[in-house]
């Protein structure tokens, strides 16, 4: 018996918009600047397209002798078809069981002293390695294996995989108010875009997919030229592209001329100036939390500089040692408050502030503070040792790569399933080092200045 009980309360309201400051003119924080390593390419990677159109990317970095390595392939669950979503995550999970010979894949790359893992998200799905440096070679093979040979013939390996699949979900989803939440969220802002459905896809469509579906999603998708090759660690680029070649360069492209499969997505139905308030309870749950979706801008249409001008007046608005957040830390008004800001997805997403309130604090009373907080903000600005701050913390996490390991440089270049490219990639640290006070705080108020797309609040009863 599911214990959820939930009112959802959708109103819908038109309003008008708030004007919104053009950017002012570029004013580098010079002191900033000066403290900052000059970097003209963040990684310093190499690339190079096989023959067969798979893309390799390579960075060096000598720092222990291991190596990370990533395949990716640019489909993910916004590219299921919508009566079996939660094909690709599928896919994924079998894919550790399809080849003759490694048919336990996780086990074989083990034994070469290294961990295999696996994701789906909704643009991309990813296959990682790492291991010993001197194992790359066999590493590439295995990898190059499944990619040319996948097979699914073992129908009690695919019985098995579905139900750990629908296991993952009622973990995941239906008893967990973060799943949940999120599934609601997803609905009620993205209805007829796949964003709108989760990765995991829904009982239904989970209990449609069969075998054939899953090998025709491989086939469709998981070709040469719809796939990048990322290696970062103790490696020599040249010697890697000659060993990709040797392990991938024979598997065919039906077109190795097209960089990617079309991928062809809905476009949401929901006008800009609709907003919603979605309510729910759920006697589980011991406090509420508030999300707030806004608009963003994204980074194909509205250029990166100005959605990394947006994430930057967010860390120095949002951050734990900020004014703001100490504001209402201080008052007890909250226990926890993250922001995901998702301009970097291959269709534009919102941006989410999730707040977690104490017991003592109902979502009414926090959400009457937080507005006139953030109205004071937007016409104020941040607080200039706030933003200086945050930039330069942020610059530093991204800029050393040395502290951040192998596995997160090659995380860096998923973004080459949702559109960016390795140039993008590398030129990140300049883009963030350009955005400026001025910007930042002209971003806050075009974004965080209008009404939430979408106000949810759930809690353990409902309002009075
Ligand atoms: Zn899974």
């Amino acid at each position: 018996m599911n214990p959820f009980k939930f009112i959802l309360s959708t109103v819908i309201v038109l309003l008008g918009f708030c004007s919104c400051e053009k950017e002012s003119g570029k004013q580098e924080s010079t002191a900033l600047k000066s403290e900052m390593p000059e970097i003209k390419r963040l990684f310093g990677s190499q690339t190079k397209t096989l023959s067969n159109g798979l893309q390799i990317v390579v960075v060096e970095e000598h720092s222990v002798p291991r190596v990370s390595m990533s395949v990716l392939y640019k489909v993910g669950a916004a590219d299921d078809p919508a009566h079996i979503m939660g094909v690709s995550h599928m896919l994924e999970h079998l894919f550790f069981y399809g080849s003759s010979k490694y048919p336990d894949f996780t086990r074989a790359v083990g034994k070469l002293g290294g961990v295999a893992e696996a994701y789906t998200d909704y643009d991309c799905t990813v296959f990682n390695i790492d291991c010993p440096v001197e194992k790359l070679g066999v590493a590439f093979a295995m990898e190059a294996d499944r990619m040319a040979n996948f097979c699914l013939k073992d129908d009690q390996v695919f019985e098995r995989e579905k139900k750990v699949i629908h296991e993952e979900r009622l973990t995941r989803v239906e008893n967990s108010m973060h799943g949940l939440l999120h599934e609601f969220i997803q609905n009620a802002i993205s209805p007829q875009h796949p964003y709108g459905k989760l990765v995991i896809g829904q009982p239904h469509t989970l209990l449609a997919i069969s075998k054939d579906d899953v090998m025709a999603h491989y086939k469709k998708w998981y070709k040469p030229h719809n796939a990048v090759l990322i290696v970062v660690g103790d490696v020599k680029a040249e010697g890697v592209f000659g060993e990709a070649e040797r392990a991938f360069g024979g598997i065919p492209s039906e077109d190795a001329s097209a960089s990617s499969l079309e991928r062809v997505r809905v476009k949401n139905s929901m006008t800009e100036n609709v907003h919603q308030k979605i309510q729910c309870t759920w006697a589980n749950i011991e406090s509420a939390r508030v999300v707030l979706c806004y608009n963003t801008p994204h980074f194909k249409k509205d250029g990166k500089r100005k959605c990394f001008a947006l994430l930057l007046g967010l860390r120095a608005l949002l951050e734990p040692s900020c004014d703001f957040y100490t504001y209402f830390e201080d008052k007890k008004f909250i226990s926890n408050l993250t922001f995901f800001c998702g301009f970097a997805a291959f269709d534009p997403e919102l941006l989410r502030i999730q707040v977690d309130l104490p017991k003592t604090i109902t979502p009414k009373v926090f959400l009457k503070e937080f507005f006139a907080k953030i109205e004071q903000i937007l016409k104020n600005g941040v607080k200039p040792e706030d933003f200086a701050r945050e930039k330069k913390l942020y610059l530093i996490n991204v800029a050393y790569k040395e502290t951040d390991g192998h596995r997160k440089i090659c995380d860096c270049f998923t973004c080459l399933a949702r559109g960016d490219t390795v140039e993008g990639v590398e030129a990140s640290c300049e883009d963030l080092l350009s955005v400026t006070e001025e910007q930042a705080n002209a971003a806050l108020k075009e974004f965080l200045g209008k009404k939430p797309r979408a106000l949810v609040k759930m809690s353990p009863e409902s309002e009075r």
